[in-house]
């Protein structure tokens, strides 16, 4: 390549073939100490991550522009890149200069990229959040048949499940993974498709997906003749998984994670949640965006990095299924009313690490001391977990897991005897290695330790011998050891008889520096031991690793029981101290709950420390077949939003196994969430407020069925007020007629509250305030009932509108009361005959001027309970266009 330009250099060659390997990515391509990038990449990486850009040579004539990081900081600039959507491909060198020039003064080193760094293959911990899954998914199409695949490789959970189109999105929600390979022949829209999937996706190469090969490559990985032997999957699960490993083997540059066997999810397995829904309920993510103000952040007890991953697993997922959820609540009041046993075992789960991390670092060769140490500290505590359980009778969930625990003694006794009790960083730096481990390592130490010893003699004996007190021996990169005088004695020490055993090596501005013959074996003879020495360190270190790694499954499930055992615990510690009750859930339709709360809210009113929680009871049980629905009205601020979303929490909270807040609770399992709030802002993804509104009520209508639990909070309020009223009617009677759900409803038309009185399965609820001087006072207590009114203009008030305004607001409202009560006039005809805004609180008008409308005439000859929606909706047109 050289050859044929003679304008680029052998290193520009070089760089410019693996760049044209790697088109997609910045590479980072390694000289000595630093990572430098060139051309666009440099320019890119340079503004991204705010570094300068120079340059360095000429290209074509050109300046080539190039930027570098120091190698030691890397981690934190690939999180930077990562964040902002860029690729790294890490390229290193492969050789020592010194092997290079071996093979010709002007060869070049050897370097290629040992890995891609994608957001969905980090492993290092301080790229990711300890208490968060990082999950790589691939989604295939087979014959029609779609499936999804997941992997999270810093832990090696592996999954899969049959995924149609449809269920796509929701499941994307459910597991939120930071990368989606797809095949590049897919000619499906993805941002169409899944629209609130914000991680990157990646195209892949069809042949990556080709089922065939897909097949092969898994029984290859984990060596069996047939992936039977974990389930039957079909073609398009088998596509997604392959997809997957292969996309990791491209990465990772065939050294692959350990991937533990693929676990087949069942669609019907989980309550089906869908984006919209999680975002609401703010589940795992508060709407203002972090994890602060999420359920997740309410519940979490847990001691453990896993523990905390298996607790958003199962929010993220409650499980459908009653005998799973009994046997989770059996282990979770197990917890509950043994509470010595538990907290014991919680001062055991305190002290464990890692491992799955760790493990998977070590799988991929990026591990330090420090990852074994982990495997050594975690299995000790597996076996005392598994200790303090042996004796007693524990429920059947612990008792599945408690011989997961056991049978670590080699793996501990052998990293017990090879590791010092807190070992550096780094395995190149060596120390980690236990005395006694070794004999030639020891012996190696102990002779670097003598040289070293011998040079502190070494330099009371020189400082003799030239009388100069000063003189120190020190030691650096460069020179090695050297002795140092200050410049005031170096006339002394050049000349004679000193300058014959003291050769001066560097005069720098205050100081000389000398070395001797006697100084110079000494520290070849350290160097030699203490280069020994790490060289020994090094390959025990690998010989653990492949140890550990031997054992890796039955670590790996050892983990995970610790992992079970902590969120257990701390669902028991949870409910504990919160004073939650155990559900009584079962295959029947019921929703009876009582004393329920809001855990999120509760825990902000007791922060705040002005206000306690009114607890509430919602009872949608009506013992028929039908839909049983609650519409509550009430004014604004005064719960309705929170009585909502709390129900649809226990609901959530009961089925991952959990106690809920409440008193008590009679769930039957609820398959589909949905909870929609009217008109939230969503201009970020572009679409009107009132589009979105309505879109996703679409949603529900088209997918709720008899078991879902629906939660519409002020659906219809995004557009005009007779639009609004008759979307909403016509979706409480849809809601009730055809899908049958059972559903709470919040809206501030009061007019819905006569839809009690003809749906059989709808009842009205309100909350309660309180009228004082004027003033609302919000009691927060749901009855049954009506709301009386709205009291706008109170909360208004509260909420500090000017007080003309308000005085202004509350003569509106009276008159446009009196107008339509007394005379059906038209809300315009009153307003029009007030008299203009003052600044002095206008008297209410005297007389109100009646005008004959046609609309009013109209109006009278309609008879609502005949109407159909569709001929209600049409009226609606038609008195619009008469006002
Ligand atoms: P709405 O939906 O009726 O406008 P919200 O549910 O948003 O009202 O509640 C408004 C505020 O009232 C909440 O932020 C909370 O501080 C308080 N609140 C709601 N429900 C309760 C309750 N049950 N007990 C105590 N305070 C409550």
């Amino acid at each position: 390549m050289a050859a044929e330009k003679p304008n680029v250099t052998p290193m520009m060659a070089q760089f410019l073939e693996i760049k044209s390997r790697h088109r997609d990515a910045l590479l980072f391509y390694r000289m000595g100490d630093f990572y430098e990038m060139f051309f666009d990449d440099a320019i890119a990486a340079a503004e991204a991550l705010d570094i300068a850009l120079t340059k360095r040579g000429k290209h074509a004539g050109d300046d080539i522009p190039m930027c570098g990081v120091p190698v030691h900081a890397a981690e934190g600039y690939f999180h930077t890149l990562i964040r902002k959507g860029f690729r790294v491909a890490v390229c290193e060198q492969l050789e020592s200069p010194a092997e290079a020039k071996k093979r010709g003064a002007k060869s070049v080193v050897k370097r290629d990229v040992v890995r891609l760094v994608t957001p969905g293959t980090l492993t290092e911990d301080s790229l990711l959040e300890a208490r968060r899954h990082n999950f790589l998914a691939a989604y295939a199409e087979v014959r029609e048949e779609g499936a999804l695949a997941w992997v999270d490789i810093s832990t090696g959970a592996f999954h899969v499940m049959p995924c149609p189109l449809v269920r796509l999105a929701p499941e994307l929600a459910r597991l939120a993974p930071s990368e989606l390979i797809v095949s590049e022949g897919s000619a499906a829209n993805w941002a169409e498709l899944v629209p609130d999937f914000e991680a990157s996706t990646t195209p892949l190469s069809r042949s990556s997906f080709d089922s065939t090969s897909a097949k092969k490559r898994l029984q290859d990985l984990f060596q069996v003749s047939s992936l039977d032997a974990y389930a039957t999957f079909g073609l398009a699960e088998i596509s997604a998984m392959g997809a997957i490993i292969d996309y990791l083997e491209i990465t990772q540059k065939g050294k692959l994670p350990l991937v533990r066997p693929p676990h087949r999810e069942n669609i019907g397995g989980a309550m089906q949640i869908d984006a919209a829904t999680r975002r609401n309920l703010e589940i795992t993510h508060a709407l203002s965006g972090g994890r602060e103000d999420s359920l997740i952040a309410a519940m979490d007890r847990t001691l453990t990095a896993a523990g905390g991953r298996l607790l958003e697993r199962r929010l993220s997922s409650p499980s459908r299924d009653v005998n799973l959820i009994h046997q989770r609540l059996d282990a979770v009041e197990f917890a509950v009313s043994n509470r010595q046993v538990s907290e014991a075992l919680r001062e055991v789960l305190r002290k464990v690490p890692d491992m799955e991390r760790s493990l998977s670092r070590l799988g991929l060769e990026r591990a330090g001391p420090r990852d074994l140490t982990a495997i050594r500290n975690g299995l000790s505590q597996a076996l005392e977990v598994s200790k303090s359980l042996s004796s007693i009778d524990i429920p059947e969930l612990f008792e599945q897991n408690i011989s997961l625990l056991q049978g670590h003694g080699a793996t501990i006794d052998l990293l017990d005897r090879a590791l010092v009790a807190e070992p550096p960083l780094l395995a190149r730096d060596g120390g980690f290695v236990a005395e006694g481990y070794s004999a030639e390592l020891d012996e190696c130490r102990t002779l670097r330790d003598q040289g070293r010893g011998v040079i502190a003699s070494l330099q009371t004996q020189y400082a003799e011998q030239t009388g100069i007190q000063s003189l120190k021996i020190k030691h650096n990169n460069v020179l090695g050891y050297f002795i140092e005088t200050t410049a005031a004695h170096a006339d002394k020490m050049l000349s004679a008889p000193l300058n014959e055993s003291f050769i001066h090596r560097q005069t720098t501005a205050n100081q000389v520096r000398f070395t001797t013959l006697e100084l110079s074996e000494l520290e070849t003879k350290i160097h030699n031991a203490g280069g020994r020495a790490l060289e020994i360190e090094k390959h025990i270190f690998t010989e653990l690793s492949q140890a550990v790694l031997t054992q890796a499954p039955h670590i790996a499930e050892a983990s995970k029981s610790l992992a079970e055992i902590d969120l257990t615990t701390s669902l028991a510690d949870l409910a504990l101290h919160e004073n939650w009750a155990r559900p009584n859930v079962d295959s029947g339709r019921a929703f009876d709950i009582q004393g329920g709360r809001h855990p999120v809210v509760e825990r902000a009113l007791r922060k705040q420390g002005n206000s306690q929680f009114v607890a509430n009871d919602c009872d949608l049980t009506d013992g028929k077949d039908g839909a049983a629905i609650w519409l509550l009205t009430g004014p604004n601020m005064a719960g309705k939003s929170t009585f909502l979303r709390q129900n649809a929490l226990i609901a959530l909270i009961a089925q991952m196994g959990s106690f809920v807040p409440a008193t008590s609770a009679h769930i039957g399992i609820v398959s589909q969430l949905f909870s929609r709030v009217g008109a939230s802002d969503d201009l970020a993804r572009g679409r009107s407020t009132f589009m979105v509104e309505m879109v996703e009520t679409a949603a529900i209508l088209n997918q709720a069925d008899d078991r879902a639990l629906v939660i519409l909070d002020e659906i219809g309020r995004g557009t005009a007020t007779y639009d609004g009223l008759s979307i909403a009617w016509a979706t409480l009677e849809h809601l009730h007629d055809v899908n049958k759900s059972r559903a709470l409803f919040a809206t501030h038309y009061h007019e819905m509250t006569a839809l009690s009185d003809k749906l059989e399965g709808a009842d009205n609820a309100t909350v309660s305030v309180k009228e004082w001087d004027g003033d609302v006072i919000f009691l927060h207590e749901v009855i049954k009932g009506k709301a009386d009114r709205s009291y706008g203009v109170q909360v208004a008030k509260l909420a500090g509108l000017p007080s003309l305004v308000v005085d202004r607001a509350r003569i509106v409202l009276e008159a446009l009361e009196k107008g339509q009560s007394e005379t059906k006039t038209s809300p315009k005809a009153v307003i029009d005959d007030l008299p203009l805004f003052s600044a002095t609180p206008a008297p209410l008008p005297t007389k109100v001027e009646t005008r004959p409308s046609i609309v009013n005439e109209k109006l009278a000859e309609i008879l609502p309970d005949e109407l159909t929606p569709r001929e209600a909706l049409q009226l609606l047109y038609e008195l619009k266009s008469l006002a």
